[in-house]
């Protein structure tokens, strides 16, 4: 504590936006999630981590790791004091032995009955070794990282059987390939967004020598990276239908899902009109039973709530997964950060997309067919549906008042687009992918 008042003499106030608020004060600590800020006046307040603005997140994490480091060391330092004490107590016993055992050779030597200098040997002895009994449990404890082996590409196909009318699989000798049409055929799409760039779902050619790869000998990273800080770019897992999963946080580093850009399905579209998810989807649950409902780009599973036994979810460590027989895993959850928090394994980086971006190698491409437009602001989506073959309406209420896209495409690869607006005027352009 006194190094706090310290910390905070000679800290300047900083303004803090929690939750859209703003509050002037000083960062104290950081317990269970929750972030303690002292205003000027001396009142303490506190907020979830998650509800800062992503800025504030960002610094707040950069302290809350320097402290937690300290604190390790400290433990440590704690650690090696208690095995110097232990060392002692040994020599303590080791010298009052061999005294006693000096007592009894002068006590027979003198002719005189060494009853109590035996009496007191074994009662050491027995205490002893009882004491080394107790400390033996701490010795075993440590925590072993599994050597890994390659992945059983049967394993990673369970995943995706459910999806098999959507989805196909193929792999060699490196990567498990998810092949798909980008377009989710078990669930509808868009209903919910409440914070919209305008994007509508179309065919996305996952296919071929653009498919998905999944690596099949996963590797531990040295030093996973954070969620927080690297892969705002491109897909970092492949759900069960082939869609991509991305960063729970978007490409401007917020929380996706918090700010209603999501659908009821965990998803949207990007700037290429590529639907995609940004957490992952725990509606696959249903049909998962006991697999994983994704497999991220690390080559590691993505589990639900569960075990792949069946039984509940274990502790998570801090990249949201933990060892789990010879390998690794992830697992889901309803809050940030959803299902990973930093990417255990070995990834390669596109070094044409520096951090934060840092996209994942291999990575398919999505392309559009119509220049990316911006967000209209106040907007909800309300219904999204199938008119025809290829042909979707989207509809969203702005001011109360309904507006719709409606979009068709033509094996030519000729897009239809009409936009019909709150004022019911309607305009139509035409796009060819190329
Ligand atoms: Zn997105
Ligand atoms: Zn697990």
């Amino acid at each position: 504590m006194l190094a706090h008042v310290g910390e905070h003499s000679n800290t300047k106030s900083v303004i803090y936006t929690i939750k859209g608020k703003q509050v002037e004060g000083h960062f104290l600590m950081e317990r269970e999630g929750k972030v303690f800020i002292e205003q000027e006046n001396g009142k303490i307040i506190s907020a979830d981590l998650n509800d800062f603005s992503f800025s504030n997140q960002a610094s707040l994490s950069k302290k809350i790791a320097f402290l937690k480091q300290i604190n390790t060391e400290n433990r440590v330092v704690g650690k090696f004091t208690k095995n110097t004490e232990s060392t002692d107590y040994q020599s303590i016993y080791v010298f009052l032995f061999i005294g006693i055992l000096g007592f009894i050779i002068l006590m027979k030597k003198q002719n005189q009955n060494p009853k109590m200098a035996y009496f007191l040997g074994s009662f050491m002895l027995f205490f002893y070794a009882c004491k080394t009994n107790e400390a033996e449990p701490t010795t075993s404890t440590t925590n072993t990282t599994p050597t890994l082996s390659k992945t059983d590409p049967s394993f990673i196909e369970k995943v995706f059987t459910p999806y098999k009318s959507e989805v196909k699989t193929r792999f060699d000798d490196t990567y498990f390939y998810v092949e798909t049409e980008g377009i989710p055929q078990t669930h509808n799409m868009m209903v919910g967004i409440t914070s919209w760039q305008q994007q509508v779902p179309i065919p996305q050619g996952y296919t071929g020598s653009n498919a998905w790869s999944i690596p099949l000998k996963p590797e531990f990273a040295a030093s996973p990276l954070s969620f927080k800080t690297n892969f705002m770019k491109g897909a970092v897992a492949i759900a069960p239908n082939g869609i991509p999963i991305f960063n729970p946080l978007n490409n401007r580093g917020e929380d996706a899902f918090a700010i209603g850009e999501l659908d009821q399905w965990g998803g949207h579209c990007g700037r290429a009109d590529d639907y995609h998810y940004h957490i992952a989807p725990l509606h696959f649950e249903a049909t998962a039973g006991n697999n994983p409902i994704a497999m991220a780009l690390d080559g590691f599973a993505i589990y639900g709530t569960k075990e792949p036994d069946g039984t509940a979810m274990k502790t998570l460590d801090e990249y949201h997964g933990h060892n789990y027989s010879n390998t690794y895993h992830y697992h889901t959850d309803t809050k940030y950060p959803y299902f990973m928090a930093a990417m255990r394994g070995k990834v390669s980086l596109d070094p044409s997309t520096p951090a934060p971006e840092n996209q994942i190698l291999p990575q398919a491409k999505s392309a559009g067919v119509r220049p990316a437009l911006t967000a209209l602001k106040g907007a909800s989506i309300t219904n999204f549906k199938a008119t025809g073959t290829n042909a979707y309406s989207l509809e969203y209420t702005l001011d109360s008042k309904k507006a719709y896209v409606n979009y068709a495409w033509d094996t030519k690869g000729v897009y239809t687009f009409t936009f019909i607006g709150i004022d019911g005027k309607s305009t139509t352009t035409q796009y060819t992918k190329k």
